[in-house]
């Protein structure tokens, strides 16, 4: 079966924000959400909506996937597999553009620092979890032991510049003789040569591999915020310290959850009958259910605040609220009983609006006036 385009299963355009994009993954992941939608297809649909989320909520992955589309072999989309949410910084940079700056290049230095995005579901960034995460590393080659040389042999100072990594480039112009300090290109600036290579490795002294590393993701964690895993990253040169993994978390919109910061807002609906005359209710909470009086004349846009109902700070700084909406829902399709009644309540309350709105109205009114 061939796959649908991402951006036509959001239904939104290729050049969505990451707004409209979260609001399109609201909308249809409360309708096809298998706890609502009883309907056969419908859990292949939300999959299909989350997949799409994803990756197009994902810098990187939407980057990729806007180049190659499904095609990209090697892009692992789907679930927290590892997809494109991952760059090295190569240190090569420094040496060509440092600015003639000088550097010896035996000296131990740290490896390249990792960054890993990670897509967790909202709950989880609320609870925190503890999961395993796989990612492509490049490890000191066991083979050579990182010397990039065949086992017996030894990498030899480059001749070229006498193990120094640099060499000096003259250049004569209309002005003089110019000495330019460039990269020894016969041994890439390492200053060595090997002349019998590790077949393991091919003389680079690392291999790549998918590293199983197990991350905590801490309660209270939220979207676009990272996690420093010390030592993760990739290992040092000439025996110095690893570098660190950045994982970079990638929170999933809850259908009826949306948080701002460690406080959590909630729409509840309310008839008529129970928005007039008050009731108790039962909310969710991300901690279960929890009873809310009501009180009576209770109107749309009402906020209830519940202390202490929100997300654990994710540095231990206490703990957010739950706030509650009152949306008062205007009844449809009442039969003629229901219809007598309410003309009955309307003649008897005169069938204008209660004081409070009669004072907004009379504001209007004397407004068109121009008193
Ligand atoms: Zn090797
Ligand atoms: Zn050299």
């Amino acid at each position: 079966m061939s796959k649908r385009d991402y951006y036509e299963v959001l239904g939104v355009s290729k050049s969505a924000s990451k707004d409209e994009m979260k609001k399109a993954y609201r909308k249809l992941s409360k309708k096809y959400h298998p706890d609502i939608n009883k309907e056969a297809d419908a859990s292949d649909k939300f999959k299909e909506i989350t997949e799409a989320y994803e990756v197009l909520s994902d810098d990187q992955k939407r980057a990729q996937y806007d180049q190659f589309g499904h095609a990209d072999p090697n892009q692992g989309f789907g679930g927290s597999d590892f997809g494109g949410g991952f760059g090295g910084f190569d240190d090569i940079f420094s040496s060509i553009f440092g600015g003639g700056r000088r550097r010896d290049p035996n000296a131990p230095r740290q490896g390249a620092d990792l960054q890993y995005t990670m897509t967790i579901a909202f709950e989880e960034a609320v609870f925190g979890k503890e999961t395993t995460i796989e990612i492509p590393r490049e490890e000191t080659c066991d083979t050579c032991d990182g010397s990039g040389a065949k086992p017996g042999t030894k990498p030899e100072t480059c001749s070229h510049c006498s193990g120094s990594g640099q060499l000096n480039v003259e250049q004569n112009t209309p002005f003089g003789r110019i000495v330019n300090r460039r990269v020894c290109h016969y041994c890439s600036g390492t200053g060595k040569q090997i002349k019998h290579k590790c077949s393991t490795c091919g003389g680079a002294g690392k291999v790549q591999k998918r590293k199983k590393i197990s991350v905590k993701i801490p309660a209270g964690v939220d979207d676009g915020q990272q996690l420093r895993v010390s030592g993760q990253g990739e290992p040092g040169v000439n025996g110095g310290p690893a570098g660190d993994l950045y994982v970079v978390f990638n929170v999933r919109p809850h259908e009826f959850f949306e948080r701002n910061g460690d406080d959590i807002y909630c729409e509840m609906p309310l008839t008529f009958a129970q928005a007039a005359l008050g009731d108790e209710i039962e909310v969710p909470t991300l901690h279960g259910k929890v009873k809310l009086k009501v009180p009576a004349g209770t109107q749309t846009g009402t906020k209830f605040r519940m202390k202490g109902k929100g997300v654990a700070n994710v540095r231990g700084y206490g703990q957010g609220d739950q706030h509650i909406v009152i949306r008062v829902l205007t009844p449809t399709n009442i039969n003629e009983k229901q219809k007598e009644l309410l003309r009955e309540f309307a003649e008897m309350s005169g069938g204008r609006p209660d004081e409070h709105e009669e004072s907004f109205f009379d504001k209007v009114k004397r407004a068109f006036k121009g008193e």
